[in-house]
């Protein structure tokens, strides 16, 4: 089965080779403690850094989810409160506007959004952040980290779990921290939490975790990290590929993009509107062939199928998708 589902996803091919290596090097009965853990730990942080181009003086977590990350957000860092209630359309760009006193508040973004297969752009982001140069500002980047460039500099908190671009199983996400946001922590200092952010800060140093962390995954990131190119690179690869999904919808009257407006469609996620009565048999005609379609979620869940355009994926995979969608059509 070939999963195109935007998370968990296709793993990278490599994975089970790693995962043999693991077992075979005794990494996973490894002390978390430990001079080895700690390399390993080491590894992975510093390869994220330099391939993703996170600024230095940022600080790279291991958590268990997203969803941890959503928990830790709000314990360790908020004080007054957060903007998490600015609704817009799926076809309009975010809001650039000021929209009120929000002294002290955190500004929380998702980049991109996986339900609907609609994204932030770096620019959006950095414009916003200028008119709010005081605030803190938290981005879910969950569906895109890995896959195309963020401009981590314009944020003080980004965060993805890792079963969605970087290719691996889940069950661990990553979480990155600008010095603003780990002094927020300190002046707040929560420490009621096993996750609370200073305890995290204070391991983290010597590249440990608070608890026993996912070892396997820390060890699969070190060893897909290396041989991943620049994250540059990926960037051009992925909006090359997301262009020719679009492209292969656009026209079409069967199978219609969601998002009307080109400028605020993912490059990581594809949200496709068939007509209704083809969404359940192009699905299930799909999984027979042994390709796994994303379903529709949330208000969009009836009406459209989504296609992951992961870095995971290779040519060869996303060709038999597009013959397997051309061929289904023609059947009528
Ligand atoms: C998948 C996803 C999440 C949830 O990730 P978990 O690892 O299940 O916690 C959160 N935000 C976005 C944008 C996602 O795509």
């Amino acid at each position: 089965m070939i999963s195109f589902y935007p998370g968990p996803s296709k793993l990278y091919d490599t994975v089970p080779l790693f995962m043999q290596e693991a077992c075979e090097k005794g990494v996973l009965s490894i002390n978390h403690r430990s001079p080895e853990f700690v390399e390993i730990s080491k590894k992975a942080v510093t390869l994220l850094k330099e391939k993703l181009r996170i600024p230095d003086s940022y600080t790279v977590f291991f958590t268990s989810s997203a969803t941890e990350c959503w928990e830790i957000i709000a314990q360790s860092v908020i004080t007054k409160g957060s903007i998490q209630s600015i609704s817009f359309g799926i076809n309009e760009t975010l809001p650039i506007a000021p929209v009120g006193d929000y002294e002290e508040l955190l500004f929380c973004l998702t980049q991109n959004e996986t339900s609907n297969g609609t994204e932030v752009s770096n620019e959006s982001i950095s414009q916003l952040r200028k008119l709010y140069p005081e605030n803190l500002f938290a981005v879910d980047a969950t569906s895109s980290m890995g896959g195309i460039f963020l401009d981590f500099s314009q944020a003080d908190i980004w965060y993805a779990s890792v079963q969605k671009c970087f290719g691996m199983p889940a069950g661990m996400a990553l979480l990155i921290c600008s010095p603003k946001a780990i002094e927020k922590a300190k002046a707040k200092n929560d420490t009621k939490f096993y996750n609370s952010l200073i305890f995290m800060a204070e391991k983290m140093e010597e590249y440990q975790t608070t608890y026993t962390p996912n070892v396997l995954a820390i060890f699969l990131l070190s060893k897909i990290l290396e041989q991943l190119p620049d994250i540059l690179t990926q960037d051009i690869l992925t909006k090359e590929r997301a262009k020719n999904w679009y492209d292969f919808f656009i026209g079409n009257s069967m199978m219609k993009l969601l998002v009307k407006n080109e400028s605020v469609r993912s490059a990581t996620v594809i949200a496709v509107e068939p007509e209704q009565a083809m969404l359940a048999p192009l699905k299930q005609e799909a999984k027979l062939q042994s390709l796994l379609l994303g379903n529709g979620y949330g208000t969009w869940k009836n009406n459209t199928f989504r296609i992951a355009n992961f870095p995971a994926h290779t040519p060869s995979e996303i060709a038999k998708l597009k013959e397997f969608l051309t061929q289904f059509q023609l059947k009528g």
